[in-house]
């Protein structure tokens, strides 16, 4: 595995990787997990050669205590990805990344002002801002993305075709521990209660969807909320049913085709996400 710091020897290397080859992108913030993992194994099975990044994005935190704490493992993260087969890595600097401040606003429409968009300003303008630098540098054929940040996923497939980037974006489920808890890079910053209590997240997003049929959403949506709640661990931040590709909300079952239950939820200070496809 080639690992390079500097866009310049990272263009180098992609136009000697690109002769005939498709060209398969996973962006991470490291600290990495199986859940990354199965993105490379899903790179690796489509493409030719996998580029793998690493950078903790300062301008998609709205948190600074959020961005201080996130969890960091670069030698781990190196071992991890070469014992995968991926061919390139990719850890810039914030000066490579941003060598001057990105000013730029992206306009999401109705998309970012829901869920994470409320709870988190100026997260969803980050995440653009740095998928759209990264898909520039690296120039991929395919990227991958978790299904797990299902409103990322959203507002990812709607920058490329906003900027109409020639890049096809694919993702994989979400990948969880044998509890059920979804994998995340936050998950190690739990006390060892909150990580006991955590899988009830997932088991309550399981359970919601066999009482679509008896509850409405409005009962269904407070329901999801009390049983989280209910241990004095957790403490949900918000519990949305939206419709699956326009992200907005639900009032009634027959609002949408697809519909996704999606949560937020606090085990201070750590925050974690997760979600369920209902229909
Ligand atoms: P992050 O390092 O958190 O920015 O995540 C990098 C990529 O991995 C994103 O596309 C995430 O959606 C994806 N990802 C994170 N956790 C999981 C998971 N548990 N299962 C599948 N994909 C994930």
């Amino acid at each position: 595995m080639i690992i390079t710091n500097t866009s310049v020897h990272l263009k180098d290397l992609i136009s000697i990787a690109k002769r005939d080859r498709t060209i398969g992108f996973i962006p991470t913030m490291g600290a990495l997990h199986d859940g990354h993992l199965s993105l490379v194994r899903a790179a690796k099975e489509k493409c030719d050669f996998v580029i793998v990044s690493i950078f903790v994005n300062p301008t998609q935190f709205d948190n600074p205590n959020d961005l201080a704490n996130y969890p960091r493992d670069i030698d781990v993260d190196i071992k991890k990805l070469s014992d995968s087969g991926v061919d390139l890595l990719f850890i810039p600097s914030e000066q490579e990344i941003y060598p001057m401040p990105d000013r730029r606003i992206f306009d999401f429409g109705s998309m970012d002002k829901v869920m994470e968009g409320i709870h988190r300003p100026g997260h969803f303008n980050g995440v653009a801002q740095v998928v759209d630098r990264l898909f520039r540098l690296v120039q991929p054929t395919v990227a991958f993305f978790g299904e797990k940040d299902f409103q990322q996923l959203a507002i990812v497939r709607a920058l490329v075709e906003k900027r109409n980037l020639q890049v096809k974006i694919m993702s994989g489920p979400t990948v969880r521990e044998h509890d059920g808890l979804a994998m995340s890079s936050r998950n190690r910053l739990l006390t060892n209660i909150q990580r006991s209590q955590a899988p009830v997240i997932y088991k309550t997003l399981l359970e919601a969807a066999e009482k679509m049929d008896t509850l409405e959403v409005a009962a269904l949506k407070k329901w999801v909320h009390n049983t989280i709640n209910e241990g004095k661990i957790l403490e949900t931040q918000y519990v949305e049913i939206v419709d699956a590709r326009t992200l907005q909300p639900i009032k009634k079952w027959s609002d949408a085709g697809s519909v996704q239950l999606c949560v937020a939820v606090f085990a201070k200070p750590v925050r974690l996400i997760d979600n369920i496809r209902l229909k």
